[in-house]
């Protein structure tokens, strides 16, 4: 006997209570305690999908733009081909244990720990010289006719044009043209750097991977390799453990479920070793390297270690956010570059902050204002307020891209033979703050770190508490000792 107990709000299918019993009286009774959860609301779980609960909570789900598209991507590329089609209330713990596993050992899904050839679909090209449209128009034609008839798919990558013309045969002029008329009319994407892609959303079905190519393939001139098991770091398995844990909250709080699988699962642990943090002598050897190459370089990195904010955080400073005669800087935005868009955004954990900056950096600051200001001058043009610390442009109107930072810093820290990125000198900063003795409330505040710290800063009256000045001159003065600033 089945009751009929509403619509479920998902998948706006009937809900039937569904039991069957042996004896009349049993049907009674059973029907009668079927009619009385039905008026009651009581119906079975839903029968939504992971993939669909998936797609609710990255809709709802409060993630900063870097942190999204992290985990959008582990959603599509990771969690939806493996448990997508599953329905939420059949996910168990050990089910999410056996994707961990799998993924410590290989990150593709579709690899089983057979040797097996990963296929690459590229179609055979050949050139017809008795054919009237030119060699690069062949050559498109026959990748568009791959693409058209599912050969190649969308999210496909394509091997680089001096791979195919090495394989095939075929000038690289010719491909190169043939690519850029195909990326002209939108059917591949040319990425810098990167392989180009067949255009279109990429499916999340892992046998497509893995599909067996057409009987005109040819494994030589498709240039199919062997797989070779590529392990996935177990913080990234710990990333998508931290995804799921909070998509299957939400469904235990939207009743989509009882219980919260990720709850009895175990990611891989990750053996924390801690990183010695690079002594004031070879930070200072960096400074005076990025110095000789760029003073405006040489002067973000000091500020890098003598305030501990982050890399878009310095670029995103503007001249409004400078106090130099109370030593201030006020860290307000989070500058940075996200598929080609500038955006400035909050900071990392939404809390706009002070810090105390030491006299000689003040003195470094406004050095660099007096020399941007004079060269504006010459052209009789004001620096305005808007204006950015740190920017490659005249007017200072567009701020250094922060990536463009990365490289520089790393150029300079490989020159002067000392291994240290940006997170190296917030690292430093820390650290020395840290053994210095001033306690870990202070520093995570100055770190602009959520939680410890930050709300006190908020009740002085002095944006800056006494013991971040204390910070700022002690910082200076460490670093100072091997590299005296000008
Ligand atoms: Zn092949
Ligand atoms: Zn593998």
């Amino acid at each position: 006997m089945s009751v009929y107990a509403g619509t479920d709000p998902l998948t706006r299918r009937p809900i039937r209570l569904k039991s069957t019993v042996k004896t009349e009286q049993q049907a009674q009774i059973k029907l009668g305690e079927l009619l009385k959860d039905a008026s009651e609301g009581r119906t079975p779980e839903t029968g939504a999908t992971v993939a669909t609960l998936m797609d609710e909570y990255a809709a709802v789900a409060e993630w900063d733009v870097s942190t999204r598209q992290t985990n959008e991507g582990f959603i599509r590329r990771t969690i939806k081909p493996a448990l997508g089609p599953m329905k939420v209330r059949k996910v168990r713990g050990p089910i999410l244990d056996k994707l961990y596993a799998e993924l410590k050992r290989c990150g593709d899904l579709s690899c089983t720990g057979k040797p097996f050839i990963e296929h690459r679909n590229v179609p055979v090209l050949t050139i017809n010289p008795h054919d009237r449209r030119p060699a690069w128009q062949q050559v498109a034609a026959t990748l568009t006719g791959a693409i058209r008839s599912g050969i190649l798919v969308p999210g496909d990558e394509l091997p680089s044009i001096t791979e195919v013309s090495a394989l095939q045969g075929i000038g690289t002029g010719v491909m190169r043209h043939a690519v850029e008329a195909l990326a002209a009319g939108g059917v591949i994407i040319v990425r810098h750097g990167r392989p180009a892609v067949v255009a279109g959303e990429p499916s999340n079905d892992p046998r497509l991977s893995r599909r067996r190519p057409g009987p005109e393939h040819d494994c030589n001139r498709a240039g199919c390799r062997q797989h070779v098991c590529h392990p996935m770091k177990p913080s990234t398995i710990r990333g998508i453990h931290g995804i799921l844990s909070g998509a299957f909250a939400a469904a235990q709080r939207w009743e989509w479920t009882d219980r919260n699988p990720a709850e009895s699962a175990k990611p891989p642990t990750t053996i924390r070793r801690p990183i010695p943090a690079t002594s004031p002598e070879d930070v200072a050897k960096v400074i005076t390297e990025a110095r000789t190459r760029n003073a405006a370089l040489g002067l973000y990195l000091w500020l890098v270690v003598v305030t501990g904010v982050r890399r878009g955080e310095l670029c995103g400073l503007q001249l409004r956010d400078i106090d130099l005669d109370r030593g201030l800087v006020h860290v307000a935005f989070n500058y940075v570059v996200r598929g080609g868009q500038r955006v400035r955004k909050d900071t990392k954990t939404h809390q706009d902050r002070w810090l105390a900056i030491d006299p000689d950096a003040c003195a470094l600051i406004a050095t660099h204002l007096d020399e941007i200001s004079a060269t504006l001058a010459s052209v009789g043009i004001e620096l305005r307020d808007d204006a950015y610390l740190f920017s490659n442009d005249p007017s200072h109107a567009r701020p250094w891209n922060p990536d463009w930072v990365t490289h520089q810093i790393a150029a300079a820290a490989d020159a002067a033979g000392v291994d240290l990125d940006i997170k190296g000198g917030r690292h430093y900063t820390a650290s020395q703050l840290l053994a210095g003795g001033f306690d870990l409330r202070n520093t995570a505040a100055r770190l602009g770190h959520s939680g410890g710290g930050a709300t006190t800063l908020r009740h002085y009256a002095d944006p800056v508490p006494e013991v971040d000045r204390r910070a700022a001159a002690y910082l200076a003065q460490l670093t100072a000792r091997s590299s005296s600033p000008p």
